[in-house]
C-alpha cells in the first residue's frame, strides 16, 4: 500500500510512514497498525507531543484529545508533576539489579487504597498483569481453565487468543479458555456444570468493553451471580481493570458494582503514560503468589512507580475525581444533544469516562466512521470503534471546543446520514 502523498492533510505524517514502511512491519508497530487508525490521509499516523488533553500531530496539527494513549493518560500527558517524580528517580537510577522502596511505598499505597487487597506484584504491560493472574489461580487451585467473555479482550498473549487476531495462533494456544456471553448467568453455571473441576479462575472485566461494539454494563443480579459461583466451585475470580482502572472508582472499579474478586490487574491510567502494570491479590492468594515464578527484567524499575504514586495523589486530590466525572458528563449528554438536534440517535454505552459511541441504524457504521473522520478533521481525536477515555486534565474549554467541533462534524456528514 502506497501512502497517498497528494491530497493527504498529512504530508509529514504520510512521508514518514514510506520510511517507517522499510523498517517496521506496516510501519507501525502493535495496535495502531488496525485499520482505522492505520489510513494515511485521514487519520495522523505519527504524533510529535503531546500536553494536559491535547497531543500535535507529525504535521504539527493539534488536538483535543479522546483515546488518552489508549487509556494510559489520565492526570494530562506530560505532567509536571508525574514527570518530575520520575525524572528525579530516574535520576537515582530507574531499573536496578533490586527492588526500591518506592515499589514497597506503591504496594502500600495500592493496598490502602483498593479494599480486600492484601499485596501487590508489578509489571510493564497489562497483559502481564493478566498472564500472571491466571498463573497465580492455576497455582492456588492446581487447575487449568479460565472462563472469559465473548468478545472481551485481555492482552495480546497467546493464551488469550480467541479474538481471532490471525496469523501464528493456533488454537490449540487458547485452548484453555472458557468462553461465555457477559451476563449470561445461565450459560455462566452450565459451563461450571460441565468443566467446573478443572476451572481455575473466572477473569472478566468489570463493564464489558468490547472493541467495535457497544458497551455493556452489569445486569442487576451478574456480579453476585459470577462472585457465588465462583465460591461455590472453589475458583478464583479475577478482574482485569487494566483498562477501566481509577475511571470508574479510585477504590477499583469492583468497588464501584459492589463486589469482591480475588485478584485485580491494573496498569493504562496507573502510572499516567509510564509504562506499569501491577497485579494484587486477596490474603488467601498470598500463597500461591509466593510461589509462582512470574518475572521481567524491566518489572521492578522504580520510575514508573514513583509516577505512580505521584498520579495516584493527584487523582485522590479533593474535586479532582468528582470534577472528571462531572465533565465528561456534560461531554456525553452535549454529544447527545447536538446529534438529537440534527435527527440523529447517538447512543453512548459505557460508564461517561470511557464512552463507547454509536449510532442507532448505523450497520454498516457509515455514520459512526464519517463522524469520528470529521471531528479529526475539526481538531478532535475520536476513535471510530474504540471506547474514548476522558482524563482529570480535559477541563471546560475542552469540553466546549469538542461540542462545537460535534455540531459542525454532523453538519459536514449529513450526506452519509442522508444515504
Ligand atoms: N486488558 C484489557 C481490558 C485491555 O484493554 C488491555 C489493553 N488494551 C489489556 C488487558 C492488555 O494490556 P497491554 O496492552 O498493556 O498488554
Amino acid at each position: 500500500m502506497q501512502a497517498e502523498t497528494t491530497s493527504s492533510r498529512f504530508p509529514a505524517s504520510d512521508a514518514l510512514l514510506e520510511r517507517a514502511r522499510r523498517v517496521i512491519p506496516t510501519g507501525v508497530w502493535g495496535h495502531n497498525r488496525f485499520p482505522a487508525f492505520l489510513s494515511p490521509g485521514r487519520y495522523p499516523v505519527f504524533a510529535r507531543s503531546a500536553h494536559g488533553a491535547r497531543f500535535v500531530d507529525a504535521d504539527g496539527r493539534e488536538y483535543i484529545d479522546y483515546v488518552c494513549g489508549y487509556g494510559a493518560m489520565i492526570t494530562g500527558f506530560a505532567n509536571p508533576e508525574v514527570d518530575a517524580a520520575a525524572a528525579r528517580r530516574m535520576a537515582l537510577g530507574d531499573c536496578l539489579n533490586q527492588p526500591t522502596e518506592t515499589s514497597v511505598l506503591l504496594a502500600e499505597r495500592l493496598t490502602s487504597m483498593i479494599p480486600d487487597m492484601a499485596w501487590s506484584g508489578f509489571g510493564k504491560n497489562g497483559s502481564d498483569a493478566v498472564s500472571t493472574a491466571f498463573l497465580i489461580a492455576r497455582a492456588h487451585t492446581g487447575r487449568r481453565r479460565v472462563v472469559c467473555v465473548n468478545g472481551a479482550y485481555h492482552g495480546s498473549h497467546s493464551w488469550c487468543n480467541w479474538c481471532n487476531f490471525g496469523a501464528g495462533r493456533p488454537e490449540e494456544d487458547s485452548a484453555m479458555v472458557l468462553r461465555v456471553d457477559w451476563n449470561d448467568i445461565a450459560g455462566l453455571r452450565a459451563l461450571f456444570e460441565r468443566e467446573g473441576n478443572d476451572i481455575a479462575a473466572v477473569l472478566m472485566t468489570p463493564f464489558h468493553h468490547p472493541i467495535g461494539a457497544r458497551a455493556e454494563l452489569p445486569s442487576e443480579g451478574w456480579w453476585p451471580a459470577v462472585q457465588a459461583t465462583c465460591r461455590e466451585w472453589g475458583a478464583l475470580l479475577l478482574i482485569d481493570d487494566v483498562r477501566a482502572g481509577f475511571r470508574l472508582d479510585l477504590a477499583g472499579s469492583h468497588h464501584h458494582f459492589g463486589f469482591s474478586p480475588d485478584l485485580v490487574c491494573l496498569s493504562k491510567a496507573l502510572a499516567n503514560t509510564h509504562p506499569l502494570s501491577a497485579v494484587l491479590g486477596s490474603e488467601r492468594c498470598r500463597e500461591a503468589a509466593e510461589q509462582v515464578f512470574a518475572a521481567g527484567t524491566f518489572w521492578s524499575a522504580s520510575a514508573p512507580m514513583a509516577a505512580a504514586l505521584v498520579n495516584l495523589e493527584i487523582l485522590s486530590e479533593p474535586g479532582r475525581f468528582e470534577g472528571m466525572q462531572e465533565r465528561a458528563r456534560a461531554l456525553c449528554d452535549g454529544l447527545i444533544g447536538r446529534a438529537e438536534a440534527v435527527g440523529l440517535t447517538l447512543e453512548v454505552t459505557g460508564p461517561r469516562t470511557m464512552p463507547t459511541l454509536t449510532f442507532a441504524d448505523d450497520a454498516d457504521n457509515a455514520v459512526i466512521n464519517a463522524f469520528a473522520e470529521a471531528m479529526v478533521e475539526r481538531g478532535v481525536f475520536v476513535h471510530p470503534s474504540h471506547n474514548l477515555f476522558f482524563s482529570a486534565a480535559h477541563g471546560d474549554e475542552e469540553v466546549d471546543e469538542t461540542l462545537q467541533a460535534t455540531s459542525a462534524a454532523l453538519e459536514a456528514i449529513a450526506h452519509v446520514r442522508a444515504s
